[in-house]
């Protein structure tokens, strides 16, 4: 298991793709979840794989209502006894799959406006998908450290380029290649029409446009995330994001369905 130093800031993507997804982030004294689509169960697996506790947790943080994205995230927060943030769109768009929310702490976020959890600043931006109130963040440490957090979006405007830039880690969704969407035959056309509409999903080649847009001069981590298992691959998604990162000092990650990453520091 990996020893966690507890003052420092790092964060871990534990699962990522149209399977379940979940962001460990923790920045000072505070730990913070984004997004659950895993079981309780698999989520505890994973963090003592990585040696993290869940009973550290301070509250769980929704980006939009695809159960990939909330469908643990009522038993988790019932569990630990946490708050959960998320918009009221979102929420409404969630009510079933949260369960019992009555026995739960719900704050209501708003996308453009930052709250804070503990000792992380959390601002909460819109992003493009085919969902009710769909948010990327951007997350800041009281040492000044930034996260920008963006999956499950299909076109990324002014807004998300302006919030993911000057970030010193980022978690990106490079989700497909267009070509292997196009040809796979057990994707039905309107579905291969969805992911590629402004409301799906970044191929890898639109991460790649994306990155290479933003202000990068503090950039020393990128994982690459939300892969599609069945319309990508790691080498294609990396060599991508390689072609804009060539020669600089960032590392880059795929994070992984079944497997959480290396925790990283931030
Ligand atoms: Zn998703
Ligand atoms: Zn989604």
């Amino acid at each position: 298991m990996t020893e966690i130093i507890e003052s420092e800031n790092c964060f871990c993507q534990l699962a990522s793709g149209s399977k379940g997804n979940a962001l460990y982030v923790k920045g000072g004294e505070t730990a913070v979840l984004f997004d659950c689509g895993l079981s309780g169960r698999e989520l505890e697996r994973r963090m003592a794989e990585r040696g993290l506790d869940p009973t550290t947790l301070s509250a769980v943080v929704i980006s939009h209502e695809h159960t990939d994205h909330v469908g643990g995230a009522g038993v988790v927060c019932r569990r630990f006894g946490i708050p959960l943030f998320i918009t009221d769109a979102t929420r409404t768009g969630s009510t079933k799959k949260l369960g019992k929310t009555k026995s739960m702490d719900i704050q209501t976020m708003e996308c453009g406006r930052r709250f804070s959890v503990g000792d992380l600043e959390i601002h909460p931006f819109s992003i493009s998908h085919d969902a009710a109130d769909a948010s990327g963040f951007r997350v800041t440490t009281p040492g000044g450290s930034v996260l920008g957090i963006a999956t499950d979006l299909g076109v990324a405007g002014h807004l998300v380029k302006e919030h993911l830039s000057g970030c010193d880690a980022l978690v990106l969704e490079s989700n497909h290649d267009p070509v292997r969407l196009y040809a796979n035959p057990h994707y039905p056309w309107p579905l291969k029409q969805r992911v590629r509409s402004r409301v799906g999903h970044l191929s890898n080649e639109e991460a790649a446009t994306l990155l290479d847009a933003l202000d990068r001069h503090r950039l020393s981590h990128l994982v690459l995330a939300h892969l599609s298992e069945e319309n990508n691959t790691p080498e294609l998604a990396l060599e991508a994001a390689y072609r804009v990162l060539n020669g600089s000092n960032t590392s880059i990650t795929v994070a992984m369905q079944h497997r959480p990453i290396p925790v990283l520091s931030f």
